[in-house]
């Protein structure tokens, strides 16, 4: 063996040093909560348990806020919860809104010259009034923008106003591309009305060409006249579109049924983990029960149903004692006014409870990218962030500010502190709101990875605090 110099011998042992640091590479929080994590997602991606519970869920059928199938859905949630044990299981009532469909939603580009009629594939937008029974026959105007309908004026009196801006591709976050196409549809037909158009027709807000429509919340402004508002699918609003370019006059009949049903009292549903030291402190794991009605909801949101309860189940399973409490509530009404987050925050039980973090999973069961924690409070985003080694495997590679949600947004306004867990969302405006948001369309794995970091993200905070 050849001499080494002392200089040579330490060079070695700092290599080895840094090389054991580097493999390890975890900071001493991060040490301490390693072994729990790697068995909550032993114990989460072994299985299909989270998927499993989405199944149920969307077993129900689709759970539009006020319907007997939302009412069976609150029941079932209850026994999922108890059977998975969960302590202090309990419904919450909230007072909502209920509106049916109907079973006519019709509409067609009426025959003109030679040309034969062509059938539109259309929705009721979610709280719109029906049409007068034989429908409404009236020409359409194709618009891009509330400002642009405000500059048209009296042209569009007995008009349809076709509302026609496509959801922005150019943009990278599809949340960003659907908020910046969703004025039309919540607020078009009022605008509409006041300057005197009969109904409206709205294009979906997906980036998919297809001829599934897609619903979602419009809202009436009370000071104008209630109009009728349809969704049109994408491939129908580009031949609607090329159509209204081609000939001069273009007309449209729109037939829909549904109608509004007044208020009924629904619930919010509650299970937990009581808390071993702490169990007014409460970290709370959010998802919406309800749905629309086309599909079954399965990504929106019985995904984020299921991730809570999942996430919840597998700190149960492995014996993990939380020195605070978490929480799985089940909102309804995220859809059709928000009522049940609304609900949740101020009721009775809340007295004496103090919610640290409000994380709701809303954004499909699709696969977590990211974690968004904090708004804008940094402070605890540093504390989540010295736990970032322990997530980058389950596929968080990154930690931002933000989170929140329709659903928690009133307990964020109390100073919890809100988070969610990132998707790779790409996919989910293809399904949202549309008959092609089934169970079919969530692949399980990625269901369970969402869980698993859920679960770990509120072990560490329930341990932590914020
Ligand atoms: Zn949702």
């Amino acid at each position: 063996m050849k001499k080494r110099s002392v200089r040579t011998l330490l060079a070695m042992a700092l290599a080895v040093f840094s090389l054991r640091a580097g493999a390890a590479g975890l900071r001493d929080g991060e040490r301490s909560y390693q072994g729990t994590v790697d068995r909550l997602r032993e114990a989460g991606l072994a299985g299909e348990r989270g998927f499993d519970l989405l199944r149920r869920i969307t077993s129900v059928g689709p759970r539009l806020t006020g319907s007997p199938q939302a009412a069976a859905a609150i029941e079932l949630a209850t026994s999922l919860m108890k059977e998975l044990g969960l302590s202090g299981v309990h419904t919450e009532p909230v007072e909502v809104g209920r509106w049916v469909r109907g079973d006519i939603a019709e509409a067609a580009i009426i025959a003109s010259g030679t040309r034969a009629a062509i059938p539109l594939s259309v929705c009721a937008l979610g709280g719109s009034t029906g049409t007068p029974e034989r429908g409404i026959t009236a020409p359409v105007v194709d618009v891009r923008s509330l400002d642009e309908l405000a500059s048209l004026g009296t042209v569009l009196k007995g008009k349809i106003v076709f509302f026609n801006r496509p959801m922005d591709r150019r943009l990278a976050d599809p949340f960003a591309a659907y908020g910046g196409a969703a004025d039309q549809r919540v607020g078009g037909a009022s605008a509409a009305a006041g300057h005197g158009a009969r109904a409206v027709l709205v294009r979906s807000l997906t980036f998919r060409e297809d001829r599934n429509p897609h619903t979602g919340l419009m809202q009436y402004d009370p000071r104008a006249p209630r109009i009728p508002a349809a969704a049109i699918s994408t491939a129908d609003a580009e031949v609607l579109s090329a159509l209204i370019k081609k000939e001069k006059s273009v007309s449209v009949s729109l037939r829909m049924n549904c109608r509004d049903m007044g208020r009924v009292i629904s619930a919010n549903v509650v299970g937990e983990i009581t808390g071993s030291e702490l169990p007014g402190e409460i970290i709370l794991l959010g998802g919406h029960l309800d749905s629309w009605d086309l599909g079954h909801g399965a990504h929106d949101d019985a995904a984020g149903c299921a991730a809570a309860l999942e996430a919840l189940r597998l700190i149960k399973d492995l014996g993990l004692r939380p020195r605070r409490t978490i929480r799985a509530v089940l909102f309804m009404d995220e859809e059709f006014g928000g009522t049940g987050g609304r609900a949740y925050a101020i009721a009775p039980q809340r007295k004496g409870e103090r919610h640290l973090v409000a994380a709701e999973s809303d954004r499909g069961g699709f696969v977590p990218v990211g974690l968004a924690i904090g708004g804008r409070d940094r402070r605890i985003l540093e504390r989540v962030s010295a736990y970032e080694n322990l997530f980058r495997p389950l596929g968080v590679s990154f930690i931002v500010p933000g989170g929140g949600g329709v659903d928690v947004a009133p307990l964020i306004k109390q100073g919890a502190v809100p988070a969610a867990v990132i998707t790779n969302s790409q996919a989910y405006f293809d399904v949202h709101h549309s008959a092609l948001d089934v169970l079919s369309s969530v692949h399980p794995r990625e269901l369970e990875l969402q869980a698993v970091i859920l679960a770990a993200l509120a072990y560490i905070l329930a341990q932590e605090g914020t």
